[in-house]
């Protein structure tokens, strides 16, 4: 391994410490601004991240909602979990289809009025090690752009107004990153455009998405300009953080007691079935940084990506 590689090794295992030392502080009465009443949402709970990140939530005290696209597969999680003797409701949901959204949105209203976290967990990735097949592009952009999308829109109206404001938590990815070295747009001037609060729109970003998508049915994307590494995730991730920055904006004006943060993180290479088992950390600790976002008592944060609870670059 060469010198950078090792050095950056080090300092993230060193940070993963720091971490796991934070996670044995218990919050402070100050710091908990939630109780068993507030209302947690996390999509593909049933297993990998996701599960996790209900499991840390309900650990913290508040009530959560683990949603799955399978309900047999989700009341079995929810099972699992409440063995532990802490406060779990399961729900179907499939993020990608819009009667089973509008079901869960009716639900939720009915059964507990409205919610104050929604934790964006459920996504896709077909590829492996060093493959990069778009065979499944649609359904990768689909899901982890448009089906996160469906879901914010859906959930903004059910958000329960507090003092502590309500909170957004969408799990991407730093291979969707604008301005990362490696993998990125080539194309300079769409990326300042992504890039610039000023520029970057909602059909922006679709329309980035569609021609990447209409590039890979007329088998053109290659040349294309497009990110190197698993590049139909890597475009999906990368529309979800900048939609989670044109979020921010447009909620930011929203009055006292009716405020929505909104943040994106990326959980590391986790043990999970989308990695084939192959990450090197665990989902217990790649939940940590969401399920701290969406614990955050500091409001003024929104709009920002996270890695390992602390801030990076888009
Ligand atoms: P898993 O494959 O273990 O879990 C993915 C979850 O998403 C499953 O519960 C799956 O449901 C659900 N899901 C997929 N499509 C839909 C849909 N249409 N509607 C509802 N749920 C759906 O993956 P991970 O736990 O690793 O991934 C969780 C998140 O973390 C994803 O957004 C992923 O992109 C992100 N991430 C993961 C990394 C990693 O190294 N693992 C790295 C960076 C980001 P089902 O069981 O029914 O398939």
């Amino acid at each position: 391994m060469s010198g950078k590689k090792e050095r950056n090794k080090e300092r993230r295992e060193k940070r993963l410490q720091e971490i796991s030392l934070l996670r044995t502080i218990p919050y402070s009465d100050h710091q908990r601004w939630w109780s068993q009443e507030t209302v947690a949402v996390v999509t593909g709970a049933n297993r990998g991240i996701g599960f996790e990140i209900a499991r840390q939530l309900a650990g913290h005290g508040l009530t959560v909602i683990l949603t799955s696209r399978n309900i047999s597969v989700g009341i079995e999680a929810t099972k699992a979990l409440q063995e532990g003797g802490f406060s779990y409701d399961v729900h179907q949901l499939d993020i990608l289809d819009g009667e089973s959204i509008s079901a869960f949105v009716e639900w939720i209203k009915q059964k507990y009025g409205g919610i104050d976290i929604l934790v964006n967990n459920a996504g896709v990735n077909y590829n492996l090690g060093f493959d990069n097949s778009v065979e499944f592009a649609r359904q990768v952009v689909d899901t982890n752009y448009y089906g996160t999308k469906n879901m914010i829109k859906a959930m903004i109206p059910v958000m329960k107004p507090s003092a502590a404001g309500a909170r957004i938590v969408n799990v991407s990815s730093r291979l969707g990153r604008l301005n990362g070295r490696r993998n990125r747009i080539q194309d300079a001037t769409l990326r300042e455009k992504l890039t610039n609060l000023e520029t970057l729109s909602e059909e922006l970003i679709d329309r980035t998405v569609s021609s990447f998508l209409q590039q890979v049915e007329d088998e053109t994307w290659q040349s294309g300009g497009w990110p190197q590494t698993f590049t139909d995730y890597s475009v999906s991730k990368l529309a979800v953080n900048a939609y989670t920055r044109l979020v921010a904006k447009e909620l930011c004006d929203r009055p006292q007691g009716k405020k929505i943060y909104i943040n994106c993180y990326c959980p590391g290479w986790v043990k999970t079935a989308m990695t084939g088992w192959a990450g090197n950390i665990s989902p217990e600790v790649a939940a940590d940084t969401g399920v701290w976002l969406s614990l955050l008592s500091d409001q003024a944060i929104t709009g920002k990506f996270f890695a390992e609870r602390r801030e990076i670059n888009f």
